[in-house]
């Protein structure tokens, strides 16, 4: 019982990727594709992409 209410909002500020255009927090790299200023700081595989196999 230690969740306080405080954990769902732990992102105030919700930004939108400037790669992919989808949510992501504004310092932190992108969960979709990983780019965080312009860097590819996450290694995203593309398995889910490629679901015709
Ligand atoms: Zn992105």
């Amino acid at each position: 019982m230690r969740r306080a209410n405080h954990d769902r909002m732990a992102a105030p500020a919700m930004s939108v990727c400037a790669q992919c255009g989808s949510p992501a927090t504004p310092h932190q790299a992108c969960p979709s594709c990983g780019m965080y200023r312009g860097r590819q700081v996450i290694e995203i595989s593309d398995e889910a992409a490629s679901d015709n196999n």
